[in-house]
C-alpha cells in the first residue's frame, strides 16, 4: 500500500477492510476541515463521501443523522415550513449548527468529523450529551454520548468508522438553548453553552441539563448544579446562587487566548442569558421583582 493514497470505497465493508488492512497510517476523510488544513505526514485517506452517509431521517422514536451530513444541512433542519409547527428541543440542533464557523465552513464540516475529531470548541458533542445521543459505527457498535465523550473519541473508536448519530425523540418537547461566545461571529469559540430543561408553572425548573464546551478538550456536564436547580423557582436569589455553583463546578484548562477567570465570568453570563428567555418570562419577572425589593 502506498503512502498519500486516497481510497474511494463505495461500500462500508470495503472501507472498513482498507482501514484495518495494515500498519500504515490510514485515516477516514470527511469534510477535511481539520485533516486537509493540518495534513498528517505520510497518511493515506479513505474518502467517506461515496458511502451514502449523508442524510437526516426521523421516525416516531429517533432522529438519525448520517455521519457525512454537513453542519450546513443541520443548520436548516427542520425546513422553515415545518418549524412553524414547533421544532424539536426548541431548535437546539439548528441553533448550535448555525453558530459554528462560517457558511463555507459549515458546508464542509460533517457531523461525524465534528464528533470524532474532537477539539475544545467542537459543538455537536455538547448537544449530543444534552440529548442522550448515540454514536453508531460501521462495526455495529453503539456508544452512548456520555461514553463516547468521556475521553478522546478516536481512542474509543479505534479502527472503525462512525456511520450515524441517533437521537431519541421522546423528549423533543423540552426547551433547549445554545449560546456561543467568540471574539468574532466566525472565530473559534472561547466557549459555548447549552441547556435542555422542563418548566412547571412558568418559573420553576422541573429538570435541567447543562453542558459547556471550550473549557477543556472534553465537553462538560454540570451535574451538581443541575441537581441544585431541580424543582427550584427562578428567583433573583436562586439564580445568583446557581450561577455561583456553576462557576465553582467548572473545570477550566489553560487557554492562550483568555484567562481562566475570564472564562468563568463568561460562563455565568451565558448561563443567565440561556435561562432568562421567552419560555420562562414568568421567572424573569419574579427575578426582577425580587431584585427591586
Ligand atoms: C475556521 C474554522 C472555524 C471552526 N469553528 C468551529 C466552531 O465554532 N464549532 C465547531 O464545532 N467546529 C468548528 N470548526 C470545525 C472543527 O474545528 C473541525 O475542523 C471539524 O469538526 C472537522 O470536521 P470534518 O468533517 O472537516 O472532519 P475531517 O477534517 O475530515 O476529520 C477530522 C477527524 O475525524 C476523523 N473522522 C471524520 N469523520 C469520521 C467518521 N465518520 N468516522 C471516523 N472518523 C472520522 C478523521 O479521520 C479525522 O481524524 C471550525 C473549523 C474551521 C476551519
Amino acid at each position: 500500500m502506498n503512502n498519500n493514497t486516497v481510497y474511494l470505497p463505495k461500500k462500508l465493508p470495503e472501507a472498513l477492510k482498507i482501514l484495518n488492512s495494515g500498519k500504515e497510517k490510514i485515516l477516514p476523510l470527511a469534510g477535511g476541515t481539520t485533516l486537509l488544513i493540518n495534513p498528517t505526514e505520510n497518511a493515506s485517506y479513505i474518502e467517506l463521501d461515496g458511502l451514502n452517509l449523508n442524510y437526516i431521517k426521523s421516525d416516531k422514536n429517533n432522529l438519525s443523522v448520517g455521519a457525512m451530513t454537513t453542519i450546513g444541512q443541520l443548520s436548516v433542519w427542520p425546513q422553515a415550513q415545518k418549524r412553524a409547527q414547533g421544532e424539536p428541543w426548541n431548535g437546539l440542533i439548528r441553533k448550535c449548527a448555525i453558530a459554528i464557523a462560517s457558511t463555507p465552513n459549515r458546508n464542509m464540516i460533517t457531523a461525524g468529523g465534528n464528533i470524532v475529531g474532537l477539539r475544545p470548541w467542537s459543538a455537536l458533542p455538547g448537544v449530543l450529551l444534552l440529548l442522550d445521543g448515540k454514536i453508531i459505527t460501521a462495526k455495529g457498535k453503539i456508544y452512548p454520548a456520555k461514553e463516547f465523550f468521556s475521553k478522546l473519541p478516536k481512542t474509543i473508536l479505534g479502527k472503525d468508522i462512525v456511520t450515524e448519530i441517533r437521537i431519541p425523540l421522546d423528549n423533543k418537547d423540552l426547551i433547549g438553548g445554545w449560546k456561543k461566545f467568540s471574539l468574532t461571529s466566525t472565530d473559534y469559540p472561547i466557549l459555548s453553552m447549552g441547556v435542555l430543561y422542563k418548566l412547571k408553572n412558568k418559573s420553576t425548573i422541573e429538570n435541567i441539563k447543562i453542558v459547556a464546551t471550550g473549557l477543556t478538550i472534553l465537553p462538560q456536564r454540570f451535574i451538581k448544579t443541575e441537581k441544585l436547580l431541580k424543582n427550584k423557582q427562578l428567583t433573583a436569589n436562586t439564580i445568583k446562587l446557581l450561577t455561583k455553583s456553576l462557576q465553582d463546578e467548572a473545570v477550566i484548562s489553560a487557554d492562550i487566548r483568555v484567562a481562566k477567570d475570564y472564562k468563568r465570568e463568561i460562563l455565568g453570563a451565558i448561563f443567565l442569558e440561556l435561562i432568562n428567555n421567552k419560555y420562562n418570562r414568568g421567572a424573569t419577572e419574579v427575578a426582577e421583582k425580587d431584585k427591586n425589593k
